[in-house]
Parts: structure tokens; sequence; C-alpha cells
């Protein structure tokens, strides 16, 4: 049985550490601790691997990081060089799937189900990952593989530093029972112990409840631990909407399975955001539709493309992607379209002689229809498939 993996959580190694001893070589292999001073009342940001043997952790006040070890290196946080050096991890990590969010400074979820056949395995697409992020910055990285999130993150966790794990789903329960309840997702210092209080003191303890007993007792939080304890976590990878992708979503007065109406919508999206590409003179390198069910379900599916801002070429990919990924037609609440991976339009692109003649014939209509709607307005001309027996607003 091929089992599914498609969810990747990339986390630093003791990021700020590692960063200054990137940056200063004589602090390599030392205790090194990143915070306040330690006259100060400030805590330990972070401390490298060599730190943490003499019981040094984040979070913890610097002066008893001082009594701890007081020979370690002590260092202000740099955050200036950290976001540096960041962005250039995520843009490693956004090689490999534009289905990328970003959770923190140093972390950061990947859905790679659409990458299999371009890179590979999960377990390869993590070596790949793991072995530029070493080779171009000199950082290690570790790589948690699984099929949700809650066990990408928990995956990533488990073989630090430089370590790459993989939790299947017939691991799972498994792996799971005798942790510790402040493992899931949600379960801080305060519900651990009220969890203690009632019995429960291991994932393990929850998997044995009946379904509804949690529920019960701690309100609707304890469904949530009841399935993550079980390894269901229905929560996608939800990429960034910043400024290198640009999107449009819709979310309907009432759930509506109508694929017609759906590629209508496509057509809609495709034509408004294409448009925005060509007004910026930028190009999308990728194509991605969100399904949400009733359930709050979200599915985003992905594809990477010839970087283009061409109407018909976005529609005709994100309807493909609809109908692949669309076929039990379950009830929708939000349909979206987004364009990423952009990137400006070169001299080169935007005449060359190399170019086929049907992108050609593209460029021309989409450049008509822009200049038809900047004489008469938005709704002047429309695509044929647009023309409605259902109206979009
Ligand atoms: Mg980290």
């Amino acid at each position: 049985m091929v089992e599914s993996t498609n969810i990747m959580h990339c986390d630093l190694d003791a990021f700020f550490a590692s960063v200054e001893q990137l940056d200063n070589p004589s602090l390599r292999g030392k205790p090194v601790v990143v915070g306040g001073s330690i006259h100060s009342r400030g805590v330990v940001s972070t401390c490298s691997y060599e730190a943490r043997k003499f019981g040094i952790r984040s979070a913890m006040p610097v002066a008893q990081a001082y009594r701890l070890c007081p020979r370690a290196v002590f260092l202000p946080v740099n955050m200036q060089r950290y976001l540096e050096i960041s962005k250039q991890v995520f843009t490693i990590l956004s090689r490999y799937s534009p289905i990328m969010e970003v959770i923190s400074i140093d972390e950061a979820f990947l859905d790679i189900s659409g990458c299999f056949r371009l890179f590979g395995s999960p377990e390869k697409i993590g070596c790949l990952i793991k072995e530029q992020v070493y080779s171009e910055l000199g950082l290690t990285i570790s790589v948690g593989i699984s099929y949700n999130k809650f066990l990408a993150k928990l995956a990533s966790d488990m073989d630090k530093p430089d370590g790459l794990c993989i939790i299947t789903e017939s691991q799972a329960l498994k792996i799971l029972r005798p942790l510790p309840v402040s493992k899931i997702w949600g379960v801080g210092e305060k519900t651990e112990q009220r969890l203690n209080k009632l019995g429960i003191k291991t994932i393990g303890d929850i998997q044995d409840l009946p379904p509804g007993w949690l529920e019960d007792k701690i309100g609707s939080a304890g469904r949530l631990f009841w399935e993550l304890a079980h390894g269901i976590d229905k929560r996608a990878v939800e990429p960034e909407h910043e400024r290198k992708s640009i999107g449009r979503e819709e979310t309907f007065p009432e759930d509506i399975n109508d694929i017609v109406y759906l590629e209508k919508l496509i057509v809609q999206f495709a034509a408004e955001l294409c448009r925005k590409l060509r007004q910026e003179g930028l190009l999308a390198g990728s194509v991605t539709i969100k399904l949400r069910d009733s359930n709050f379900k979200t599915i985003t599916r992905s594809k990477t493309i010839t970087p283009c801002n061409s109407d018909i070429i976005v529609t005709r990919i994100a309807s493909d992607l609809l109908h692949h990924s669309y076929k039990n037609k379950q009830p929708l609440r939000l349909f979206g379209l987004s364009l990423g991976h952009l990137s400006p339009v070169t001299s080169l692109e935007q005449g060359s002689l190399f170019e086929s003649q049907s992108n050609a014939d593209y460029k021309a209509i989409d450049q008509l229809m822009d200049e038809i709607r900047d004489r008469f307005g938005p709704g002047a001309i429309n695509r044929a498939s647009l023309l409605p027996d259902k109206d979009i607003k």
C-alpha cells in the first residue's frame, strides 16, 4: 500500500544561535545563548545545542542560564540579520512547492502533493531541501513529513537537530500513544494540568476515551484533542497571499456543487488576476485553486507553469485542477484562485522570436480585451464561456 505523506514541516535548528555561529566561526562548537544581557531581566530566545547540554532552554531567564553555564557566550538578538537569512531559507523551500505556509521566522509548512513527479518521493524532497539549505546557507534544518500538519510538525521535532523523520498513517497511532499530552497542538501548561487532573497523562490515554467524553468534560477543544490524538488534522497548508501571489476567492451565500458555475468563476477570476499582472508587468509561475467544503475542510491544488499572464492559459490550468480535485462534488462554501511565483516580465519574454504562434495569439487577444475594457468599462467584453445563464457578481 502506498501511503500518502504530502505535508512537510521544515524547522531550522537553534536558528538564532546557528546564525551567530555561522557569522562568527570562533563560536562554533561553543555554548551560545541569544537573548537579553546577563544583567537584564531578559529571557533566552535561542541557545545552541552545546548550551542545551547545560540545561539552558528557550524562554528561561538569562540570569538563570548564566548560573547554569557562566562560560557560555551571551549575545543580543540581531533580528535584522536573522530575517535576512530566514528569507533566503524560504526562497529555497519555495522551489519545492508553491503551497508554503510560513508560521514563524524559522518554520514553514509545505504541501508537496503536486511535486512528486518533478522532484521525487517526499523523502527525496526532504533530503534535497536539507542539502540545499546546508550547502547554500551553512545551516541545518529539520524536516518532518506526514499526511497532515500536526504530525508533520511532530515529526520535525523527533529527530532534531539535522533531522528527517516521516510518520506514515499506519505508524501514527503507535507513535502518538506514549507521548505526553503536552505534545498535542494547543495543549499548553494549564490545559495539561487540567487533563492530568482528569487522569489523562499521555496521548494514548486520550486515544482510549470514547469520542464524546473529553468534549463533555472540557468543551469543544476536547473534540479537537481527541481528533489530534487519533492523528486526525484537517487543516490545510494555507499559502500566504503577500506580494508573492495574488488571488481572488468567493464565499457562497449557500453551499454549491455546480461545476459549471465554478468554471465561470475561474474564467472571471483568471481574467481579473491576469489583467492585474499585465498592468503591473508581472508573470505568474504557478496556479492554485482552493476549495473549502461545508465542514470547513480546505484543499488546495497547485500547478507550476511556464511563467505567463494569459487569461486563457490560466483558465485552462485552473479548470484542469478543478476537474482533477473535485470528483466527489461535495458542496462547497468557498472557492478561490490564486497566481503565485510572480516575477517581472523581462524584455526577452515581451517579444520573444521563439514564442509559439498560439501564445502570441493569446497575448493579442488579451491585449485587445484590455483595450476594450479600458475604453468601455470592465463589463464591455467577456469571454464566451462567461456569458451567463447564471449571473456572477
Ligand atoms: Mg526552529
